[in-house]
């Protein structure tokens, strides 16, 4: 089943329909009807099944299993087999998503039969994500797809690569692009000209001092290898020729917050200093000079209690409670399923050391390991 899903090429930036229709027809062929929720281009779609004979019946409780069905590219990255052909050497699954995530839903979906035999002890619905590795656009409408029609799951596993550990916190991340517009001119009239780069740059420079003084005075969160909520510029253009007043400048930066911050505060304050320090100055010249802010990705930092039941059943499940649970420093799908009121953890096999690399890989041990997990899963149901 693995071997099958690394050969759909599904990136981010192309259809998942290959994928999700062939997990829909063999969720048919043993008998459960799934639910493919489309985007608006009707290239792409989420799938959420209820793995029962009777789906109406577990309208209220069970257990989400959910992966994205999307990966990054292998644009420019050199790799010693083919992508997206599964290639098996070492004891390992090597494939572009093999680790990040189809080997998890993979193992999820030959489970099926197994989850099925058990249904009158433990209440399974299977979720299946698409865009999770650009804007969680699928993740954010499958879960208003299961508000409308009133299905409430009690609790969600995001099989995302953390070596079977469960991960119950990680960042949140908001990226905003900014566009400032000034008035060009001749480079040697400059105080007839708003120049942009040198607003944007300006800030860029306030952005970088939010950063700072966060990195001095946050509370810390030993959990995450950078303890406290980090800012940066990462994309900047403007300007056309040395001698002329740049009008527009454009520029993207990007906040990771610990679950403590608001990235809503942050932002607030960002774009109060543009709209207090630095529009003044630009308008005094030209009236229709403008800064403008637009959101893209923004997803919430994510935090469950290490004690909470859904956790320790998890590790008690998975055998791998001696480890402890952990925080990491990339974003899941996890933050939007609590956002929506479900408690959620992280855990799955295969490590995120692997992922978005050339050669990308799965272990058969870890494959083991997630299977063992989903066949305990059956045989010590969750507490309700
Ligand atoms: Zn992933």
């Amino acid at each position: 089943m693995i071997d099958r899903l690394i050969g759909f090429p599904t990136v981010s930036r192309d259809s998942n329909l290959g994928l999700i229709e062939y997990a829909r027809d063999e969720l048919a062929r043993l008998g459960v009807r799934a639910d493919l929720i489309y985007d608006s281009a009707r290239n792409k779609a989420n799938l959420f099944a209820t793995l029962s004979s009777e789906p109406d019946r577990v309208k209220t409780g069970g257990l989400v299993i959910s992966g994205h069905t999307d990966t990054v590219p292998v644009d420019g990255q050199d790799w010693a087999s083919e992508p997206f052909v599964a290639d098996h050497r070492e004891g390992r699954i090597h494939g572009r998503g093999s680790a990040d995530m189809k080997g998890f839903i993979a193992i999820a979906l030959a489970a099926v039969p197994k989850f099925l035999a058990a249904q009158e002890n433990v209440a399974l619905h299977l979720s299946l994500t698409y865009d999770e590795e650009t804007t969680f656009f699928g993740v954010r409408d499958l879960l208003a797809d299961l508000a409308e029609r009133s299905i409430r799951p009690a609790g969600c596993i995001i099989g995302e690569p953390t070596d079977m550990r469960a991960i119950v916190a990680h960042k949140g991340k908001r990226d905003l692009c900014c566009r400032v517009r000034g008035r060009e001119g001749h480079s040697s009239l400059t105080p007839d000209g708003v120049n942009a780069i040198e607003f944007a740059a300006k800030l860029v420079a306030f952005i970088r001092q939010t950063a700072d003084r966060l990195s001095r005075d946050e509370p810390r969160d030993a959990r995450f290898a950078v303890p406290y909520t980090t800012l940066q510029t990462g994309l900047i253009k403007g300007g056309i020729a040395v001698n002329v007043i740049p009008r527009d400048c454009e520029f993207t930066f990007e906040m990771r917050n610990l679950p403590a911050t608001s990235t809503d505060e942050l932002t607030n304050a960002i774009v109060q200093y543009a709209e207090r320090e630095l529009l003044p100055e630009m308008r005094s010249v030209a009236s229709d000079a403008a800064i403008a802010f637009d959101c893209g990705m923004d997803l919430p930092a994510f935090g469950i209690a290490p004690e909470h039941p859904l956790v320790r059943w998890a590790q008690q499940v998975a055998r791998t409670a001696h480890l402890g649970t952990g925080a990491v420093g990339f974003a899941t799908e996890a933050s939007m399923f609590s956002k929506a009121g479900i408690p959620t953890l992280v855990i799955g096999p295969g490590s995120i050391d692997q992922a978005h690399k050339p050669d990308e890989y799965i272990s058969y041990e870890q494959v083991a390991a997630c299977e063992a997990f989903f066949q305990r899963l059956v045989a010590e149901p969750m507490p309700s």
